[in-house]
């Protein structure tokens, strides 16, 4: 049986239709819901917000790409500490514009899952079948040396003078060609994103595909939800079209940590009896420093993100390459006007590194925005934290000149722009960083819809169902009840697919 992708231009009436199960959502977890709902023989119905993709509609321009490819433009930021925070709004989520590394949870990380959140199946054992399903599906393997380029390689080099584990980031990429632009979308379709791998993969099986559908209110009646209402929304203006309503048997939300919460609290404020739906919000805040070698770094080529450190995993960071358009990485550099000109001129020389920080005390909530569609996200970044990213910070400087940086420009508050050597670095390693003084942004976001054991405090069980209903599943990032120390998307897809298949055995 093969299923059918419908695009804006498709719709001329109402959309009515019925479904075993709708899957709200075709980022990482949706979609991998999806096709493993579609493969177990379910009708199934996929409805995506956002538009499909082709290679000739990705834009290199930054601020252009984020404006078609990004929810508020890109410009989407929480309050209480002021932070930038990216959700993608494409056919395949943010597998359309991430850099597709893929990280397995670790087991010291879902033990603390397990203590927390009295869990009692979702150990590194368990999850391992998912995981490696997943990775054989998507080709995920290691970054090969030949399109990491030199300023991937120069992490690895500074990373092993200073006796400190790095490894290739592992990636769901088949056929790399080093061109840096995961950012604003894979030309050379070698990102194994969503919109060319698992959604067809679920039409195939037989899935209905709706894309430039917004979904606006589950319904339900008792203990059991019974369909969705939405409406069309036209590409990048969001313009509102004729409606829709598909009635199903289960409904999967996977519509992103920052979105499911608020259509459950608009629906009613459906699964929220443990008044958890929206809070526990966490980030892996994120800051990037910048190096300055004495010879041509050809920034340029390379894998977006190839080589990453775990040594400091159980202290609470992640060391990465880090690689973007230009005009986006302009902003983390000092100065303005012909003083920024001249910086930029260093940029042929530059290589940048970022840290993400589990930030486990770091929390906040999501809320509508007044009457828009859109999240009123606050977040506090809680004093220690930031002591750790400021860590970070000092630890990427270290690798900086291992690798004989000549140069290194922190973006730390208080401090000088740039610092030419490790001892003129050292302020780093004295002076703990404050919050404020660091330049965070962040594009993994969890905990809003939490799952825990006790009804009482999580939205949903550990295989995704929400307490309060028969038929209503979770399966975006949001069910996460903590961090999961490293990228998100691959432990995302990896509780997706248990929680798929489970619900797959019941409806
Ligand atoms: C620039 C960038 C780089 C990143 N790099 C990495 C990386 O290398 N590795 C990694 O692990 N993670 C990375 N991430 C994070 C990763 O992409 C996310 O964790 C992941 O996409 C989350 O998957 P999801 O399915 O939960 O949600 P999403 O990917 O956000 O998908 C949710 C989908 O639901 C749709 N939707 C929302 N509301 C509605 C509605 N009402 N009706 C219909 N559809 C709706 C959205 O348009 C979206 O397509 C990155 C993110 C960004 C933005
Ligand atoms: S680095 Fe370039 S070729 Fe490789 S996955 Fe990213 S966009 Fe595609």
């Amino acid at each position: 049986m093969s299923g059918s992708v419908e695009v804006f231009a498709d719709y001329t009436g109402p959309v009515i239709d019925r479904a075993d199960v709708v899957v709200v959502g075709s980022g990482p977890c949706g979609a991998v819901a999806a096709y493993e709902l579609a493969l177990a023989g379910k009708d199934v119905v996929l409805l995506e917000e956002g538009p499909p993709f082709t290679p000739a509609e990705f834009e290199l321009d930054g601020a252009l790409s984020m404006a078609r490819t990004m929810r508020e433009g890109g410009l989407r930021f929480t309050t209480g500490f002021v932070m930038p925070t990216m959700q993608a709004i494409a056919l395949g989520g943010g597998s359309l514009v991430n850099s597709a590394i893929c990280g397995r949870c670790p087991e010291f990380r879902l033990q603390e899952w397990a203590d927390a959140a009295d869990l009692d199946h979702t150990s590194r054992r368990e999850l391992e079948p998912h995981y490696d399903a997943i990775a054989g599906f998507l080709g995920i393997a290691p970054t090969p040396d030949d399109v990491q380029g030199p300023r991937n390689l120069l992490f690895r080099d500074g990373c092993k003078v200073l006796g400190w584990s790095s490894e290739p980031c592992t990636r769901n990429v088949v056929g790399c060609r080093g061109s840096g632009e995961c950012f604003t979308g894979c030309r050379a379709r070698a990102k194994q994103s969503m919109d060319i791998s698992y959604v067809p993969a679920a039409i195939r099986a037989g899935a209905r595909v709706y894309t430039s559908v917004q979904v606006q209110r589950v319904r339900s009646a008792g203990r059991r939800v019974t369909g969705i209402e939405g409406r069309v929304v036209a590409p990048f203006t969001g313009a509102p079209g004729v409606s829709v309503r598909i009635e199903a048997q289960a409904i999967v939300l996977a519509a992103g940590a920052l979105a499911t919460p608020l259509l459950l609290r608009r629906s009613g404020d459906l699964a929220n009896a443990s008044k958890q739906v929206g809070e526990n919000v966490q980030f892996h805040p994120g800051t990037s420093v910048m190096g300055v070698f004495p010879d041509a770094v050809d920034a340029v080529f390379g894998a977006t993100q190839g080589y990453q450190s775990l040594q400091f995993l159980r202290e609470g960071f992640k060391l990465e390459t880090l690689w973007a358009p230009p005009s986006v990485l302009a902003v983390r550099m000092p100065g303005v006007g012909l003083e920024l000109k001249r910086k930029l001129l260093d940029m042929q020389r530059a290589a940048i590194w970022d840290a993400i920080a589990s930030c486990h005390r770091s929390r906040g909530s999501v809320r509508e925005r007044g009457r828009s569609q859109q999240p009123a996200i606050r977040w506090r970044f809680d004093p220690h934290d930031a002591e750790i990213l400021g860590r970070a910070v000092w630890a990427l400087t270290q690798i900086f000149f291992a690798a004989g940086a000549e140069r290194v420009l922190p973006g730390v508050a208080g401090l000088p722009d740039a610092l030419h050597s490790l001892d003129e670095a050292r302020i780093l390693e004295r002076r703990p960083a404050r919050a404020s003084d660091l330049v965070v942004a962040s594009t993994h976001v969890f905990g809003s819809t939490r799952m825990h054991g006790d009804p009482a405090r999580g939205v949903v069980d550990e295989d995704g169902k929400a307490h309060d209903l028969d038929n209503l599943y979770v399966v975006d990032t949001g069910v996460f009840p903590g961090s999961p120390a490293v990228n998100p998307m691959f432990t995302g897809m990896a509780l997706a697919r248990r929680a798929a298949q489970t619900l797959a055995g019941r409806v």
